[in-house]
């Protein structure tokens, strides 16, 4: 008997309501980078992007243009911070 907080799950509706649960490709992309940027964060993602990490576990092709994109970013970062220590 687990209780839900009846405001949670109204603002999970209403994510659902703003971001149709089926994300096609050309939206994922549009949101690929702000989803990344909450990962690399270590912050969870809005619900609002939660339809990006579902895309991304069906569709193969937007999970490798987002590996290459955490790729690009976290190297970016690293060769910063690299310069920076020396
Ligand atoms: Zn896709």
């Amino acid at each position: 008997m687990a209780e839900q907080r009846p405001g949670v799950k109204a603002l999970v509706e209403q994510a659902l309501s703003v971001l149709p649960q089926e994300l096609g490709c050309d939206s994922c992309a549009d949101y690929l980078a702000a989803y990344a940027d909450y990962r690399l964060g270590g912050r969870t993602p809005p619900d609002s992007l939660k339809g990006v990490g579902e895309h991304l576990d069906r569709c193969e092709a937007c999970l490798e243009e987002f590996k290459l994109l955490l790729d690009a970013v976290q190297g970016a970062r690293d060769s910063l911070g690299g310069q920076h220590d020396l």
